[in-house]
């Protein structure tokens, strides 16, 4: 009995937990995409040509918006029938014929209106613009998919335009077609598995500027800026001033660049920037107003390292992309401004995070079913403070020494949480479980009161948490505290801290909590 309990607790461990309700069954390796986007309206033309590896002798579940009309599925060699498939509302059953381990190609042929997932529109000079916008779990609105961030494939692009109009997609453009109407046919792929939730493609009247290569000395990285007409000058001249240095530092720092290309794309898309591999959505309006920031962009490249390269292997574990992109545009201003401009980022995180109601329930939310909901205030920037305050314990060179070899061990896969506390607490010789713990599967922050008095000639110093019961108690060993000008440390562990210190001659005036901004605390008074 205790064996098959500690099993049992090991099993449930919810760092290591998946939650999803529908990850993937088997592999797809690669899908190959070609569409017909209309002059006008949102009736598309789609065939899709998946290569699949077998986990078991089930048969293929998909999943596509039931707006659209599936004209045919054939899976060549496979001994199957025409007509061999079966669908239900949104979801498409394809019987295999094979067993594990083995290959199967299908190719599915629809047409119809998209409803999701596809952001038809105008830009302000009256040009037509068609925006693929899959986050979380919409790429099942036009792309026929095990839509799941565990299931990552190559792609290829062949997407047909009218006249005037240019494709943006992920990865390298190899070549365009021009059709007898003066049509054209753009060709891109790209060579990693990358998520379907960011597999896009976008259509405009673009400008697009080339923006030179970056990080050679770790691996070049071209990189361009797309969008329309009137806003090129100032997109090239603002936000997007320092995409080069952007990219170099976060190769030095973290490891190469992910992917073969970067493009930075003005896109109608539901967020304010979307990391899309190698081709990373911008809010259109924003970059029109000049409201685009120069965070957002560190943020949206932090991305293509941690969530696109090394993508979250259930959405509960969402912090892995987020909290990394959010720290990273942090590391950033910090290389860019000073160590004040990184705590003054962290600063207004912590401001954030005080003010939410999200951290009522832990970053590691395993109840949570709402994808759009996770994208909260745990997940960015308490997330980010998971990170920050992992690197106050372990210091600077453990720390960044982890993270490259998280990003190395993980690139073009997936991960959960507990794979990165594994990989943190080799890199750091500690065990960092206690941590890892604490930070993400409590809610809430340690809120701690600080009194202290004399007796008989030495200074008892007595830190109490204050937070509320339902957040549990914190541990925040060697937490610092600056007593008027003269700074010490102390091990916070359990309800209440006292230490009793010598060279004090009255009780200090002033005790400020952690002056260099380590920890995720509030102080009471
Ligand atoms: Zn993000």
């Amino acid at each position: 009995m205790i064996a098959a309990l500690l099993l049992l607790q090991a099993v449930q461990s919810p760092l290591a937990a998946r939650a999803d309700t529908a990850p993937p069954v088997h592999d797809a390796l690669h899908y190959d995409i070609t569409l017909v986007i209309p002059d006008t309206g949102n009736h598309v033309v789609g065939q899709i040509e998946t290569t699949w590896r077998l986990a078991s002798d089930a048969g293929l579940q998909l999943t596509l918006d039931s707006s659209l009309f599936v004209v045919r599925i054939i899976t060549p060699g496979a001994g199957g029938r025409r007509g061999d498939w079966a669908r239900k509302n949104d979801l498409i059953h394809v019987p295999s014929h094979r067993k594990a381990g083995d290959t199967l190609l299908t190719r599915i042929r629809y047409h119809g209106p998209v409803r999701k997932g596809m952001v038809f529109g105008r830009n302000p000079a009256g040009g037509r613009t068609v925006f693929a916008d899959n986050w979380p779990d919409r790429a099942r609105g036009w792309l026929p998919s095990q839509d799941h961030p565990a299931d990552k494939a190559t792609a290829a692009f062949h997407i047909e335009v009218g006249p005037g109009l240019e494709v943006i997609a992920n990865g390298v453009l190899e070549k365009v077609d021009t059709l007898v109407n003066r049509r054209t046919v753009w060709h891109y792929r790209i060579r990693q598995p990358i998520p379907t939730y960011t597999m896009v493609f976008g259509v405009a009247p673009f400008a697009v500027t080339e923006a030179g290569k970056s990080a050679c000395a770790v691996r070049c990285v071209p990189q361009s800026v797309w969008t329309y007409a009137a806003d090129s000058a100032a997109a090239v001249n603002g936000p997007f001033r320092r995409i080069g240095e952007m990219v170099e530092f976060f190769s030095r720092t973290f490891g190469e660049f992910p992917y073969d290309q970067l493009a930075h794309v003005q896109a109608a898309t539901l967020f304010g920037g979307m990391e899309n591999a190698g081709a990373i959505w911008y809010d259109e309006r924003a970059i029109a107003a000049g409201r685009l920031s120069e965070g957002t962009v560190a943020h949206e490249i932090g991305h293509q390292w941690f969530g696109d390269a090394v993508t979250e292997g259930d959405w509960h574990h969402l912090w892995l992309s987020e909290g990394f992109a959010t720290y990273l545009a942090a590391l950033w201003a910090g290389h860019a401004g000073g160590d004040s401009a990184l705590v003054a980022e962290m600063r207004g995180a912590a401001r954030s995070v005080f003010g939410s109601k999200d951290t009522e329930r832990p970053i590691l939310d395993l109840q949570a079913t709402d994808l759009m909901g996770l994208l909260n205030t745990n997940n960015y920037p308490k997330g980010a403070w998971v990170l920050h305050s992992l690197r106050g314990i372990v210091g600077d060179s453990a720390f960044f020494r982890g993270m490259r070899d998280y990003y190395a061990t993980y690139r073009n896969g997936n991960a959960l949480s507990d794979d990165f506390v594994r990989v943190m607490g080799k890199a750091s010789g500690q065990d960092l479980g206690w941590y890892f713990t604490q930070a993400l599967t409590q809610p809430g922050y340690p809120v701690l009161e600080v009194s202290s008095r004399m007796s008989a000639g030495r200074l008892i110093l007595t830190l109490r948490q204050a937070q509320k019961a339902e957040w549990g108690l914190y541990r925040m060993p060697g937490l610092e505290l600056l007593m008027d000008g003269q700074l010490i440390r102390v091990d916070v562990e359990g309800r209440e801290t006292s230490v009793t210190l010598d060279g004090f001659k009255a009780k200090p005036k002033r005790i400020e909590v952690d002056p260099e901004e380590w920890w995720l605390v509030r102080q009471s008074n």
